[in-house]
């Protein structure tokens, strides 16, 4: 028996990611598939890395898509900077950040954790009390913790790093095109993102950026990087100008990150930036006029992912399937030591829209209701409507 042709339900994709995809990105997929040195491909190709240059707001010539999740863009950075007996200090306070680490360890780094509680954030302080004490040769963050809601300031950090000699990493999977991502201006020396976040396409691209000083340390490496798939040496000589096969880039993902990006640049990024806090910030209001409350603390809350306390006496799953059947809302539970704690409403990219916010206060109000517990009926969508309005 051969399966029924595919035919996924239509969702709205309020999660950590994947979010919302805008009909067009869709569309690109679905174009005629060319080879991967044919002169079309490699003028998409330029024209994905000069417009992630915009996005990253950087000149770094090494600018790229890695044929992979995040998580391979995560892969590339670490195994790229580190070799083995390597100090590298990574920040966990979060899925995210625990999995740099896991990373670095795999490729052999010396790695010091320092840790800081699910949902909240590094002071420059305790960075710079470690750099003084393990003197790494790379430094790992996370800018947007998808997993706690929590946005880490990098400016005084990316500082005492560089200080110190040594190079910093940034994850900005979540971040990169919701939240301002400068990596000129801070000079952060090699980051890495997603294509299924704010960028609002598919999942399968991971946009990276190198800077001079990440490319002057692979330069001079003892040993070839242990990845033969994520060599940036070797993945230079593709991007670059050599255009010298190395594997076949996913062609079609490739189109779709190239309409996604005109989409985010023709919006404009301080616009883009705008729009999601705005979001959230009517989601932020609506939720507490139902009585639900942040797991983190307003100055570091993510725009982008709006983490919040499940209710006292609300079941997590039975609320999160109800969204999901009889609203086709798709929201995240909690991860790690949150989970079963708290929902991670994401608002990404085309997803960050006022019809998604008042559809999901309507809804979860149902939802809650069903459970027993009643909040004010509208009072939720009057306050959201009060921000829109004011
Ligand atoms: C989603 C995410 C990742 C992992 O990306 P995948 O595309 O799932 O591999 C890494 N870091 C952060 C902060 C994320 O949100």
């Amino acid at each position: 028996m051969i399966p029924n042709q595919i035919s996924p339900p239509q969702r709205i994709l309020m999660g950590p990611g994947p979010s919302d995809i805008h009909p067009s990105v869709l569309a690109a997929l679905a174009a005629p598939t060319v080879g991967h040195l044919d002169p079309y491909f490699l003028k998409v190709m330029d024209e994905v890395q000069s417009m992630l240059r915009a996005v990253f707001q950087t000149t770094n010539q090494m600018t790229m898509a890695i044929s992979g999740t995040g998580s391979a863009g995560m892969e590339a950075c670490v195994v790229n900077l580190i070799e083995p007996g390597d100090r590298m200090i990574v920040g966990v306070n979060g899925v995210f950040g625990g999995r740099m680490a896991d990373v670095a360890e795999r490729v052999g780094a010396e790695v010091t954790k320092i840790e800081r509680p699910f949902g909240e954030v590094f002071t420059p302080e305790e960075v710079a009390a470690a750099v003084a004490k393990v003197r790494p040769k790379v430094v790992g963050i996370v800018h947007a913790e998808t997993s706690t809601g929590a946005l880490q300031p990098l400016e005084e950090i990316a500082k005492i790093v560089h200080d110190a000699g040594a190079l910093l990493i940034v994850d900005c999977v979540t971040s990169l095109a919701g939240l301002p991502v400068e990596i000129d201006r801070l000079g952060i020396d090699a980051a890495y993102s997603g294509s299924q976040k704010c960028l609002g396409c598919p999942p399968g691209l991971a946009p990276v950026t190198f800077g001079p000083k990440a490319l002057e340390v692979m330069d001079q490496r003892k040993k070839k990087v242990s990845s033969w798939y994520l060599d940036i040496g070797l993945l230079r000589n593709y991007w670059g100008n050599n255009r010298a096969y190395h594997h076949t880039a996913p062609i079609n993902m490739n189109y779709a990150l190239h309409q996604a990006l005109r989409l985010v640049l023709q919006e404009g990024l301080e616009a883009r930036y705008v729009r999601h806090r705005l979001h959230h910030t009517a989601l932020k209001t609506g939720l507490e006029a139902m009585g639900i409350r942040y797991s983190v603390a307003a100055e570091t809350s993510l725009p982008m992912l709006n983490s919040v306390l499940i209710p006292e006496g609300a079941d997590d799953a039975a609320v999160r399937s109800q969204l999901l059947n009889e609203f086709g809302i798709e929201i995240g539970g909690g991860l790690g030591p949150m989970k079963g704690k708290t929902w991670r409403i994401g608002l990404m990219g085309e997803a960050a829209k006022m019809s998604n916010v008042l559809l999901f206060l309507a809804a979860l109000e149902q939802c809650l209701n069903r459970q027993g517990i009643m909040p004010t009926p509208g009072a939720a969508i009057a306050a959201a409507n009060a921000v829109y309005c004011s």
